[in-house]
């Protein structure tokens, strides 16, 4: 590829790592005419599935933007960025697990909303209560309500295990 400093050709890698899990090599290059170095990402391309938006119109499949609307539900909770970089991973082969060209963005948004729930509750809710639309806000009542409940029985659990100890 042209250096994107002075958009010479003659470029070499001086180190190449893999990364994400072994999803990605990452590669340290240098550019023989200018001497400027810059790192580039490779990842294998996969076809994702275009998502159906609500309103009927289709768009491509944005990666960045599912993750970083994962980092923002995920901001300042105890979920490291490796984590967030598995989820993404398990997503993508959620999607295409489907089978499907296309899937509803209420579809996407149901996996994104699983994969929450088990990394990270507070999360999890930041993200439905923006998620959700507002014809689905008794559903997101209900939900909240199961959370409670759940979180109840697993602290009961909890004295019940130290009560046998
Ligand atoms: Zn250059």
């Amino acid at each position: 590829m042209y250096c994107p400093f002075c958009s010479a050709n003659d470029t070499k890698v001086i180190d190449s790592r893999l990364v994400s899990g072994g999803h990605q090599v990452r590669r340290r290059r240098e550019c023989l005419a200018c001497h400027e170095r810059y790192t580039t990402f490779e990842n294998a391309e996969l076809v994702m599935p275009r998502i159906i938006k609500r309103d009927g119109s289709r768009e491509p499949f944005n990666e960045d933007k599912m993750r970083s609307g994962l980092s923002r539900a995920l901001e300042k909770r105890p979920v490291s960025m490796e984590q967030i970089e598995l989820a993404v991973n398990k997503l993508k082969s959620q999607m295409r697990a489907t089978g499907e060209r296309e899937i509803s963005s209420e579809m996407l948004g149901d996996l994104i909303m699983a994969q929450l729930k088990e990394l990270d509750k507070v999360a999890y809710l930041r993200f439905a209560s923006v998620y959700l639309s507002f014809e689905d806000i008794s559903e997101f009542a209900d939900e909240i309500t199961r959370l409670g409940k759940e979180k109840n029985g697993k602290t009961k659990k909890t004295k019940q295990v130290k009560a046998v100890k």
